[in-house]
């Protein structure tokens, strides 16, 4: 279907529309170029990296570099890059595609390719000048260069515009002098090219630079030692620090104080990407886990014959299967914006791009964190199925466990992440951007109302799925509708008000997704074909309803009390009904038994 204006949904906007299952793309809409490249990606991963995985373990920081190199001769580094700009143009799935497929094998690799692919080179390109695009894209695509993203500081990091790092004016008006220091800089050991962010003078916002770095000329800038981390231990991570570091006027980025935007913009981009770089590792996980679980005897059973493991198996699968759902599903809402934009005439290819994603702000976050918990979650139980052996180095599964954890800390740590989705949320509707008070009060009503007696026809495939989702986001207006009206703006203030919230936020996109998915495809094959994924897509909403229920409760019993407590949990009660309860047995057997059989993950 082609998106329209009228057709395309806007950010935040799932929450109070229905959307038709033909309506959203999924990887079975991958057109062959994209299932080319994603076999390319994977034919290099598995060939340049996963036999490796040893000598990342043991930091050979030199392997993770000669890999970026190798990823730059098959043209990997420029893919979301302009072709003007020598990269190759692709659209924003694509460019998930890519960052999932080439993140699956090592935490190490993944890092370098997404610090320099995404916040490394991309505040150039959609904030550079001509000559700055001119001047260094080309290189950052070509890896004849690596970028760097240097913001974080030893006290500021989630508060990003706190920075004490000073750009100061030369007298001449040529040049400014940075002076500060930056901590946990990814690249920072094998990069020519820094973007900086610095205060000049007392600014409100700090200001974006692009920073040369050459160590034989340093330029007053010195690297701390590689930091010894837990995880992606082969991805270079220094402290960076500038001494009077000589920057030419022409290389600050964009305007002055306007730094804390272009950092914000650019991790939206990379918080969808981080998400796209968590469902490989996910899908390489199950596959290695069933083969061991397929092999490993215990009591003269495979004990993937065990109900215990089985279970596993199919929740690792469910969560992965879903996020990648919801991943694909926003990146072709933010391809299609991108193209809208760009049809329109106004806006040139940046603002396009810039106003394409920031328009899924919200969705970026809940990807974010929800997928880089599912990638722990998956790689833990991992470990547990592999028994022993999964504490073992010798397997792939320790590595990945300790690899996963980072993903829940950068690009904005999971709190901020949730919090900002709901933020930006309330935003959207205060600046009348996206009408929840209309629905939010239908919702009241229909609380007073008394609810119908007659047994809805739940006869068509996911029919009944597909009422409770519709029930479940008139339980979050109802929900967030009642604290903000008892704490208005005040609202951010409740963090764990917040925190519910979009933990509801989240469950509700991730179930929508994964239902809409199985629905289309099983329109076009058919309900047999595809009744893993139908078991999927109904697994993973009878979870989400569980956690909708908690997070539900919690709030109501906080922010109420005496009949409006009741009347809302009444509304909670009534908006979580199932008339037909599923056989959760059944669902995750249906899934096991096809994993098991097919030895890997196979959707
Ligand atoms: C391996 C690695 C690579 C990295 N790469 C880069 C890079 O390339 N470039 C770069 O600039 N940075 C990078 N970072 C930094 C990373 O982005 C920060 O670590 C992250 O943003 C969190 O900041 P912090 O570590 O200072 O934690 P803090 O901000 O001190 O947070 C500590 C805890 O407090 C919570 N918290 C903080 N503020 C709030 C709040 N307002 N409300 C509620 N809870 C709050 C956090 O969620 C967290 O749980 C990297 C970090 C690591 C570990």
């Amino acid at each position: 279907m082609e998106a329209t204006e009228n057709n395309i949904l806007r950010g935040g906007q799932f929450l109070i529309k229905e959307t038709d299952c033909e309506a959203i793309f999924t990887p079975e809409d991958f057109t062959e170029e994209q299932l080319m490249m994603k076999d390319a990606v994977t034919e290099f991963i598995d060939r340049e990296v996963w036999p490796n995985k040893a000598q990342f373990e043991a930091k050979d920081y030199a392997l993770t570099e000669s890999c970026m190199q190798k990823a730059s001769e098959m043209g990997f580094l420029g893919v979301s890059v302009p072709e003007e700009y020598g990269g190759m143009g692709m659209g924003f799935v694509s460019t998930m595609l890519v960052c999932d497929f080439i993140s699956g094998a090592t935490g190490s690799f993944s890092t370098a390719f997404g610090a320099h692919t995404g916040i490394g080179t991309m505040p150039i390109t959609l904030y550079g000048t001509e000559e700055q695009k001119q001047k260094y894209v080309p290189k950052l695509a070509s890896g004849e260069w690596f970028g760097s993203y240097c913001l974080t500081e030893p006290s500021a990091g989630s508060d990003a515009n706190s920075g004490k790092t000073k750009a100061v004016l030369s007298e001449d008006g040529k040049f400014y002098k940075i002076t500060g220091q930056k901590m946990w800089i990814s690249n920072a050991g094998f990069c020519s090219l820094m973007i900086v962010f610095a205060r000049i003078k007392d600014d409100k916002y700090i200001t974006g630079f692009i920073v040369e770095y050459d160590p034989e000329n340093p330029n007053g800038i010195t690297l701390g030692e590689e930091e010894h981390k837990l995880g992606i231990r082969a991805s270079s991570t220094r402290q960076v620090f500038f001494n009077d570091t000589i920057v030419p006027i022409e290389n600050m980025l964009s305007t002055r104080g306007n730094g804390f935007k272009i950092a914000m913009n650019a991790l939206n981009v990379g918080r969808i990407k981080l998400a796209a770089a968590c469902l490989d590792a996910q899908r390489r996980t199950i596959s290695v886990s069933v083969k061991y679980a397929n092999e490993r005897v215990q009591f003269k059973t495979p004990i993937s014959s065990f109900g215990a493991i089985r279970q596993k198996i199919a929740e690792m699968a469910t969560n992965c299967w879903v996020g990648e759902s919801a991943s694909y599903r926003a990146a072709k809402n933010i391809e299609d914006r991108i193209t809208l934009r760009k049809n329109n005439g106004k806006d040139s290819h940046s603002e396009a791009e810039l106003k394409g994603v920031e328009e899924y702000a919200i969705e970026c976050s809940i990807l974010k964190v929800v997928v880089s918990e599912h990638t722990q979650n998956c790689t833990d139980e991992g470990i547990q199925i592999f028994g022993g052996m999964g504490f073992s180095e010798e397997t792939p599964i320790e590595s990945a466990w300790r690899d996963a954890r980072i993903a829940r800390i950068y690009e904005g740590t999971n709190e901020i992440n949730r919090m900002l989705s709901i933020g930006m949320l309330i935003k959207k509707a205060m600046k009348g951007h996206l009408d929840l008070l209309t629905p939010a009060t239908a919702v009241a009503n229909e609380l007073t109302s008394i609810p119908p007696f007659e047994t809805p026809d739940y006869s068509a495939l996911l029919s009944e799925e597909k009422n409770i989702i519709k029930n479940l986001k008139k339980l979050f207006l109802m929900i967030a509708g009642a604290a903000l009206q008892k704490y208005g703006e005040k609202i951010e203030e409740h963090q764990q008000l917040m925190l519910a919230a979009s933990d509801i936020l989240i469950q509700i996109y991730l179930a929508e997704s994964a239902i809409l998915r199985a629905e289309k495809l099983a329109q076009k094959s058919g309900e047999d074909a595809v009744k893993e994924q139908i078991a999927m897509a109904k697994l993973n909403l009878f979870h989400a309803i569980d956690v909708i229920e908690t997070a539900g409760k919690h709030t109501i019993i906080s922010i109420s009390k005496g009949d409006e407590q009741h009347m809302m949990l009444m509304g909670l009660k009534r908006y979580i009904k199932y008339v037909n309860m599923p056989n959760i047995i059944e669902l995750r057997n249906i899934i096991a038994d096809k994993i098991i059989k097919e030895n890997k993950y196979c959707f």
